[in-house]
């Protein structure tokens, strides 16, 4: 029955979505079941633009209840979805792919809108997140199992099954990417999902649900609940402590991510946490240093210092400290710090005054233990939640801004002198997601990024994560791979059968 039925929305579905403006992303429903619904008891929260500081809309405030309930129809659907062949899966997910690559215009801008990055950077982010969907419909009919040795008078296969209902958590700073590399694997494995974005930027997952629905994904797949953070952490208990959510995958910061743990040990779930980092990025004197610096300010300053694997200590060797340092300010000044919609804005705001607030500590600690201001260092004129990119020079190791994720866009410089030095500075921290180095010494480049204690590695180069490769830390960064050929694991359990008496 159910094949039949997906076949038919296969048929039907539209090539396109309708032409809307951004705004017409607006929803003010979250998604439940294929339905658009509100809080029970009515509530809403309000979603800001951080550029402006103008309300954007308001959004359902969910609670436990309507939680219980979207796991509930996750369950129900998955029972469904997971006989789907991996062909019409590979189908639903590839069209949601193209949805996303022709309205990738209205889905940066509604992005740019609650979340503040360059309208550029938004539109390299809704490609980057529809790569997951075509990559996992792909990836879908490549579950192979495997026959094992004979044993006398057995045989044994083990296949691949889906793990079940997957519970979702997503942070703000990469609003789509973050939902589709979790998204784009549980359907491609069969697994239904539940989804809380966060509470800065739910229109750019509820923008997805559109498109899922638009695509013919069957209701009850993908359920987007959307709440407060007031509500939140009750939100988040109940899809950890369900009995009905086989997997919890969570995007987001070390402390919440030991919290969710904590709460997922209760049903002994399968979890992927993509914490937090707080990348190294070394330059050894062999290095070009003009392509270091460019490299530098790309790792530091995307998405206005606010990405994960952000270059958050930089690390010159003694030779080329001056030379690489006053690069690096001339190039950070030549930033356009505006409205992510306008054109030539290269920097955006930040997502919100806490975030602002963190960053202007860091700089005061900073400076209070010595470091110089190369450029910015303060709030900046436009106000709202915008700061000055910043350059700090001679950053003592044991200021905040090397101990902490500085998630905005201050570059600390740290001088060294060996790479003994710098590779034991590097890995001195508790997480272990992305790490860089700029040499041309062959040797030292294979040393390096063998010591490196991190999950991703960039020699000669700051862009490193793409949809064929996997994605994930070390140490309390957490554990599990999105993306690349190792991301579907997730979402798949091994099951032995054993065939007696031949
Ligand atoms: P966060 O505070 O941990 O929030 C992330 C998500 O968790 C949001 O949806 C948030 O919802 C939710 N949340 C917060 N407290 C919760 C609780 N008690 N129970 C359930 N859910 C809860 O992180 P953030 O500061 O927004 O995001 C930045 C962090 O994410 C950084 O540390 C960054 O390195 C990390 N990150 C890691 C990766 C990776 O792949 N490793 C990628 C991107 C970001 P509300 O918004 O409603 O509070």
């Amino acid at each position: 029955m159910f094949a039949i039925h997906t076949l038919q929305v296969l048929k039907r579905t539209p090539a396109r979505l309708p032409v809307r403006h951004y705004t017409q992303y607006l929803k003010e429903h979250a998604y439940i079941n294929g339905a658009w619904v509100s809080a029970k008891d009515g509530n809403t929260f309000t979603v800001k633009n951080p550029a402006t500081g103008e309300e954007l809309g308001r959004v359902a405030d969910l609670g436990v209840a309507e939680t219980q309930d979207a796991i509930q129809k996750a369950y129900d659907a998955f029972y469904t979805w997971r006989d789907t062949s991996a062909k019409e899966r590979c189908e639903i997910l590839k069209k949601m792919f193209a949805l996303m690559v022709q309205n990738q215009d209205d889905l940066a801008k509604l992005m740019t809108a609650e979340q503040g990055k360059p309208l550029a950077e938004a539109k390299g982010e809704i490609m980057y997140a529809a790569s997951f969907y075509e990559w996992f419909a792909e990836e879908a009919k490549r579950t192979y199992g495997d026959v094992s040795p004979a044993m006398t008078g057995k045989r044994g296969i083990t296949i691949r099954q889906p793990v079940g209902v997957a519970g979702m958590i997503t942070p703000w700073n990469f609003p789509s990417g973050m939902i589709t590399r979790k998204l784009g694997a549980a359907l491609a494995a069969g697994c239904t999902a539940v989804i809380k974005p966060a509470e800065d930027t739910p229109y750019s997952a509820l923008a997805l649900a559109m498109i899922a629905e638009e695509a013919g994904l069957p209701a009850g797949c993908m359920n987007i609940v959307t709440s407060s953070r007031e509500n939140t952490p009750a939100v988040g208990k109940v899809i950890c402590e369900s009995p009905l959510v086989a997997k919890m995958s969570f995007t987001g910061s070390t402390a919440t991510g030991k919290i969710l743990l904590k709460q997922a040990a209760s049903t002994v779930k399968r979890v992927s946490m993509e914490l937090g980092g707080n990348a190294p990025f070394l330059v050894f004197d062999s290095a070009d240093v003009d392509t270091a610096v460019a490299g530098a300010v790309l790792a530091k300053f995307r998405n206005m210092g606010q990405t994960c694997v952000c270059a958050n200590r930089i690390l010159v060797q003694d030779g080329i400290y001056d030379e690489f340092s006053k690069k690096m300010a001339v190039a950070v000044e030549k930033f356009v710090v505006g409205n992510g919609m306008e054109a030539g804005v290269t920097q955006g705001p930040l997502i919100n005054d806490k975030a602002v607030q963190k960053v202007e500590n860091q700089v005061k600690d900073a400076v209070a233990l010595g470091a110089k201001v190369l450029i910015g260092g303060k709030r900046h004129e436009l106000g709202h939640s915008f700061f000055e990119p910043t350059v700090l020079a001679d950053v003592p190791k044991e200021a905040l801004a090397c101990r902490e994720e500085t998630f905005g866009p201050m570059a600390p410089l740290i001088r060294f002198k060996t790479e003994e030095e710098a590779v034991a500075i590097a890995n001195a921290c508790n997480v272990g997601l992305a790490g860089y180095f700029c040499s041309n010494n062959i040797s030292q480049i294979w040393r390096v990024a063998e010591k490196l204690e991190v999950g991703l590695v960039g020699v000669n180069e700051s862009i490193i994560s793409a949809e064929t490769t996997p994605f994930g830390g070390v140490k309390e960064t957490g554990m599990g791979r999105e993306g690349g050929k190792y991301g579907i694991d997730e979402y798949l359990q091994y099951k032995y059968i054993c065939f007696g008496n031949i």
